[in-house]
């Protein structure tokens, strides 16, 4: 390796006069045609050791060897090696070169030498300022890459992909929606969205789980005759299950014709699973085995939720075994949480340590977590505890793990020790993640957070709040109070759990939609018992349809039932 290494810090142009044209054009060939073979044991990807070579039979390289030869580097040492030798070659002042400087430095997670590169451009083309967006919302420094997007003298199809991506990635969708939006207004003048920008837009659209939003961006993609295959097909299927539709999902999956991939079936699976419609899930599962597509661990953690979300123990049990023996697919530990969320869900607790115990990777926090929710629902204290305590080895700011603690605590009376917990979080300044709600209304995205008071029409909210929960006392609904965190006096538990976020949302929802209109809802957290209760009454004495996703799956509250036959 270090005599390789001297071969790249070495050389020097003056030393090797070898005519460049047709050698030069045979060995960027052979990089070119390396620049996708996987490295075999060696420290150099092929690229660069053919790169390597070429330098020993003293092959001057050109304006056409770097390029290919950066898209494979990945270590930023090879790849401040290879700018030196551009330097040296005194190529560094071609834009093709400049740009995958950037894209490398980029791919190397080492932002600040892409922005060295940009800034030495004195007129930067529209490639490389894609490029530097590009490096700098993949690094998460979404404003930089804004402001820098802001800046391009004109921008194209991929600039405005790159941002719209970038703000997805970095979690933010309403920014991501707007700007979509604006390259709307736009679009005509040689700005056509291409499938990259579609399937960003469509991501965030599932994300937010607003459906509307997600209606126009799948009407708008049939309108501009943008193909819609695999791919685009496979996450409009993902965006309407995660926007409540499941009849949408299915639509789509069934126009999808014979050649449906693996990622198809699996979206498919996975929704009919994150719906609590278990047989479904496991219909279809045994449909795509019947097709002749092979499952793959993806779908299987699909199939696996699907049995938690029905109780499904036995079921679950046989296809755990069937994924190992009939598939040779390794558990992976999402494969073990499912199933020690079904034991623990169903009660079986001591099935659940099994399955921990027998676990060849370290339990994560989902696992402790959903041993944790389990035994708590079944009050075993003492799994609690133990869970409670890896939960906050691995995760000492965890505060769904200290608020589901005190709910124990809470629930068997236990106040000191609740008490105890909260002097605990507030010592280590750990903050309980608010409850967020959103609900889009014509059009536009709502948030509301528990006793949120910051919306305009906050009165008018509280009101029509106040009206809701009237008539549902009228017709035997009493509080439950035993999933609050504190030991707050009645009054004031009644006065936290009426103003969860999720009701405030319906009561806006009930101002501005007409009777009869379904709800949907999206929350960031797990819905608790109280809303629960609450929200299946309302849709009984209302009449109203309310589909809320919470942070595990959907609820479908329709006539004083919930889809999730209250087991979630
Ligand atoms: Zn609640
Ligand atoms: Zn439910």
């Amino acid at each position: 390796m270090h005599a390789s290494t001297k071969a790249i810090t070495c050389t020097h142009p003056s030393l090797h006069l070898s005519h460049p044209n047709i050698e030069s054009f045979v060995w960027n060939n052979l990089i070119r045609a390396t620049t996708r073979t996987k490295p075999q044991n060696s420290a150099f990807p092929p690229p660069l050791s053919i790169y390597l070579r070429m330098r020993l039979h003293a092959v001057l390289p050109d304006l056409h060897t770097f390029p290919f030869l950066l898209q494979s580097i990945n270590n930023p040492l090879q790849g401040r090696q290879l700018h030196a030798q551009i330097f040296l070659f005194g190529l560094s002042s071609d834009p093709f070169v400049q740009t995958s400087l950037i894209n490398m430095y980029s791919s190397c997670a080492t932002l600040t030498y892409a922005r060295q590169v940009f800034d030495k451009i004195t007129h930067p083309d529209i490639t490389s300022w894609n490029a530097i967006v590009h490096a700098n919302a993949k690094a998460g420094m979404i404003h930089i890459a804004r402001k820098l997007f802001d800046q391009m003298p004109e921008r194209n199809v991929i600039s405005w992909s790159c941002m719209i991506y970038g703000y997805v990635s970095c979690g933010e969708y309403k920014a991501a929606l707007s700007l979509f939006r604006r390259l709307q207004m736009l679009q005509g003048r040689e700005l056509q969205p291409n499938e990259f920008t579609m399937s960003a837009v469509i991501s965030a659209c599932a994300r937010l789980g607003a459906l509307e939003h997600g209606k126009w961006v799948h009407a708008y993609i049939e309108k501009s005759g943008i193909e819609v295959n695999l791919v685009l097909g496979t996450s409009l299927i993902d965006m309407y299950a995660k926007c409540g539709s499941i009849e949408r999902a299915k639509c789509i999956f069934n126009n999808m014709g014979p050649e449906k991939d693996v990622m198809a079936w699996s979206a498919m699976i996975a929704a009919f699973a994150m719906h609590g419609l278990s047989e479904d899930c496991l219909e279809l599962f045994a449909k795509m085995v019947n097709d002749g597509v092979r499952p793959n661990a993806v779908t299987f953690v699909s199939v696996l939720c699907a049995c938690v979300h029905g109780g499904l123990v036995s079921e679950g049990k046989e296809y755990f075994k069937r994924m190992r023996n009939e598939y040779g697919i390794n558990p992976t530990i999402q494969h073990y949480g499912c199933m020690v969320d079904l034991y623990s869900r169903a009660g079986r607790i001591e099935d659940a340590w099994n399955v921990v115990k027998s676990m060849p990777i370290e339990p994560d926090v989902m696992i402790w977590g959903s041993l944790l929710s389990g035994a708590r629902m079944h009050g075993d204290i003492e799994t609690c505890e133990i869970s409670i305590t890896k939960l906050l080895e691995l995760d000492p700011t965890n505060s769904s793990a200290y608020v589901l603690l005190s709910n124990v605590y809470a629930k068997l009376g236990r106040w000191r020790e609740a008490r105890h917990l909260r002097d605990v979080m507030e010592v280590r300044g750990i903050k309980k993640v608010p409850g967020c709600s959103l609900v889009e209304i014509d059009g536009v995205i709502c948030e509301f957070f528990a006793g949120d008071n910051s919306h305009p029409e906050t009165r008018d909210i509280y009101r029509m709040l106040d009206e809701i929960m009237k008539r549902l006392q009228k017709h035997g609904y009493a509080r439950n109070t035993g999933e609050v965190l504190h030991d707050l006096d009645e009054e004031g538990k009644e006065f936290a759990l009426s103003l969860h976020s999720e009701k405030l949302a319906i009561a806006y929802c009930f101002l501005r939609t007409s009777p009869g209109t379904t709800i949907r809802i999206v929350k960031n957290l797990r819905i608790c018992s109280d809303c629960h209760v609450a929200i299946k009454m309302i849709s009984r004495e209302f009449n109203r349809e309310i589909i809320v996703r919470d942070c595990n799956r959907f609820h479908h509250f329709k006539n004083g039932l919930c889809s999730c036959k209250d087991y979630w």
